[in-house]
């Protein structure tokens, strides 16, 4: 199954009074770099603070009233768990949120504050999924998964029509890729308005569920491990529908990032840019600045988040520390 742009269309139709049109900037720095024009897309200056709003606004305002009354549940590494939250009270619907104990605090606290009820169950998505599940099957609870889910991709897709319209040159978009639903949308997106642009996926080296699904050519589980891009943490599900299909089929390629290379993401966003952006929004900067795509044209940096703790992100960005928290 896939989701192609007429879905993509209409999700834009559906999202557009209930969220943010974020911009398209140039970076000086990065053009200069690369030797062709870099543009970034701050999702990053997405209410909620990460894209994850476009995806559960649409799947929200698809559902029934009837669905939407009984509640709403997601697992989430947080930003879909926070845009979720927000989504369904916006609707004036009740939303469930379960998480690990690997979720950052800040995360935890972002999406209370949101008015969802939290629960942590466990130390993997695993075993928030299971929660999720017996929601579902003993509450009559509607889920919103984070990624793997038509609305939820289409949502995420309305990016690359944005991109497109602000950016109709562009010849390479890269993008976070975790279970590939921001991927999966926003290739078809672009690929749909512009069949010859490339867009590449870029993933932390540490645990890439769908890199290694790709090269397994089927979805395969892989270790969860701590890194700063932890919204990228997670599987891409072993019965998933359509995020690995879209993604072996729309993506050009998928890169990996070392935590010193995404440090260095993170705080070339702020130093340079001016944005402060979370580990899994940075790393298509950091795939640039560690030469690890070919720019042969325009390419749009796809800034994803910018929900990262604040002290982590004042020490990332005033040391050369290596991941492992050591000075170098
Ligand atoms: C969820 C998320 C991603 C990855 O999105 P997928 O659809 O799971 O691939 C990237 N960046 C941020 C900030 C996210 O919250």
């Amino acid at each position: 199954m896939t989701i192609g742009l007429n879905e993509i269309v209409q999700a834009q139709e559906r999202i557009a009074d209930h969220l943010r049109r974020t911009p398209l900037i140039s970076s000086a720095a990065l053009t200069t770099l690369c030797g062709a024009p870099i543009h970034l897309k701050l999702e990053s200056r997405q209410a909620t603070g990460s894209f994850k709003l476009r995806g559960a606004t649409n799947a929200v305002l698809s559902l029934s009233d009837e669905a939407r009354q009984r509640g709403l549940v997601t697992a989430s590494t947080g930003n879909h768990g926070r845009a979720l939250a927000h989504a369904a009270s916006a609707q004036g619907a009740r939303a469930v949120v379960c998480m690990s104990a690997l979720v950052p605090g800040n995360k935890v606290d972002a999406v209370r504050a949101l008015g969802a009820d939290v629960r942590i169950v466990g130390h993997s998505q695993d075993d928030a999924q299971q929660e999720v599940e017996r929601l579902v099957t003993e509450a009559g609870l509607t889920e919103i998964p984070p990624f793997d889910h038509a609305a939820v991709i289409a949502g995420q897709g309305t990016i690359g029509l944005e991109i497109f319209e602000d950016c109709p040159g562009v010849d390479l978009v890269l993008v976070p890729l975790s279970g590939g639903g921001l991927a999966s949308g926003v290739a078809a997106a672009i690929k749909g308005r512009l069949p010859r642009a490339r867009v590449i996926g870029v993933s932390m080296a540490r645990g890439a569920a769908m890199h290694e699904s790709l090269r397994a050519g089927k979805p395969v589980a892989v270790e969860e491990l701590e890194t700063l891009a932890d919204s990228l943490g997670g599987g891409v599900g072993l019965n998933n529908q359509y995020t690995f299909a879209m993604c072996r089929d729309l993506l050009d390629d998928v890169v990996l990032l070392t935590e010193d290379e995404i440090a260095e993401g993170i705080r070339h966003a702020f130093v340079a840019e001016g944005e402060m952006v979370e580990g899994a929004g940075a790393v298509g900067i950091a795939a640039l600045l560690a030469s690890k795509v070919e720019v042969r044209g325009p390419t749009v940096v796809l800034v994803s988040g910018r929900n990262i703790d604040e002290a982590r992100h004042r020490q990332l960005v005033s040391h050369r520390e290596d991941a492992a928290g050591g000075r170098s």
